[in-house]
């Protein structure tokens, strides 16, 4: 005869396997909606010059009407728009968290590519091919899924979280994130804090961009000096005056370069210069200059990271936690959308949680791991939460400084 006590165990051993089971199976289902979501924002070709903006509008708020976000759509340029959503906080007196991803992407020459670029076809151990895959629907999409993995949990924001899907990145910005940045409407939200887009990192660490290289300058050097001859010597040539100012340049350029191969700066963190066209003689009438530096020659801002700004301490504490790793924080090799909030005074980092994959933004065969998409949603939801939920005001403090 069963024992009656032997038989309830048995039950309840039962109910938690099955439990256990069907949370499985439940995550695994979502594991896949979730794979599926993303290769269907990828499948929307959005490429340069010719973006398909209005169905991407339409995913990203079908996706937001589902997860319970607020939505605008703010057109700054026609056909141009840039995708608002909004999770009100508690605190609304407190400066807000912003999200920002761009919609478009480079074109892709598929002949070059071993699947279709717009196809986001899943290889067997999990790469999904799409050009956007790194650059960069993940971060969008991943912005997405961690916060409808927040309201799911039941988390309540104290700032409020927005997010931002900006057209034209690749073409500079000019219709996207300069109108959105300069506009009434970014400035009601009272932005505190943004994301931007990082790069992949080839090893286990994440990276983390706290500023960019700033725009070149291009430097027109004019020497004058006594007209000459070969057979005479005098003093103050035309071209005696100007070697010397290339001799400047030329030992500026090699400090800088020796910072680089004695392993003190990295390429990204120097000034690089480089003489590139050289004119002398009697200036021709059809000579046309260059248009002299037209940049204000100011200090590039960045955003502190390091303990002092508490957007820097809540970033790498929340990735931490999570079990990712963090390369120390770097200057990003090109330019991105976050320049224009940095030039408004708001802190920025540029960040794109995929470890372990080969840089491939602009690439041929640009592909994420969904193993790294979805840590990367875990990597967003950590630093979402614990970003939306600091309630110290950091408005005194300096977030950006000179580099
Ligand atoms: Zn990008």
């Amino acid at each position: 005869m069963a024992d009656k006590n032997n038989f309830k165990t048995l039950i309840s051993t039962l109910t938690i396997v099955l439990l256990a089971f069907s949370y499985a199976a439940k995550s695994e289902s979502q594991h896949s909606q979730l794979i599926h979501r993303f290769q269907q924002y990828l499948q929307i070709n959005t490429a340069q010059p010719t973006p398909n903006y209005m169905p991407a509008v339409d995913f990203i708020l079908l996706q937001a009407k589902s997860i319970g976000l607020d939505v605008q759509v703010l057109e700054y340029v026609k056909s141009k728009p840039v995708i608002l959503l909004t999770w009100q906080g508690k605190a609304k007196s407190l400066p807000s968290i912003l999200l920002n991803s761009h919609t478009d992407v480079v074109p892709a020459e598929k002949e070059k590519w071993v699947h279709e670029p717009f196809s986001a076809h899943k290889d067997s151990n999990g790469d999904i091919y799409a050009r956007g895959s790194q650059d960069m629907k993940c971060v969008g999409l991943q912005y997405l899924e961690a916060l409808r993995n927040l309201k799911d949990k039941g988390f309540v924001p104290l700032r409020t979280i927005h997010v931002s899907f900006v057209p034209d990145e690749e073409i500079l910005g000019r219709d996207g994130a300069q109108m959105f940045v300069g506009s009434k409407d970014f400035d009601s939200l009272n932005v505190g804090v943004v994301l931007d887009e990082g790069l992949a990192s080839p090893d286990e660490n994440y990276r983390v961009f706290y500023g960019e290289r700033s725009a070149p300058w291009w430097l027109v050097v004019k020497a004058v000096g006594a007209p000459g001859h070969g057979s005479k010597l005098y003093d103050n040539s035309a071209m005696e005056n100007l070697l010397k100012s290339v001799e400047i340049i030329m030992r500026f350029r090699a400090a800088q370069f020796d910072l680089v191969k004695a392993g003190l700066a990295c390429e990204e963190e120097v000034i690089s210069v480089n003489p590139v066209f050289l004119k002398a003689g009697t200036p021709t009438p059809t000579f046309k200059e260059k248009e002299p530096i037209k940049n204000k020659l100011g200090v590039p801002l960045v955003t502190v990271a390091n303990h002092s700004n508490p957007w820097w301490t809540l970033l790498e504490a929340a990735i931490l936690k999570v079990g990712g790793k963090l390369h120390k924080p770097e200057i990003f090799p090109a330019a991105t959308d976050a320049r224009f909030v940095r030039r408004r005074g708001i802190a920025a980092f540029g960040f794109s949680p995929m470890a372990n994959t080969p840089i491939l933004l602009h690439d041929h065969n640009e592909f994420l791991n969904e193993a790294e998409y979805l840590k990367g949603v875990g990597v967003y939801e950590a630093i979402i939460e614990s970003y939306a939920s600091y309630m110290e005001a950091v408005e005194d403090r300096d977030t950006l400084s000179e580099l």
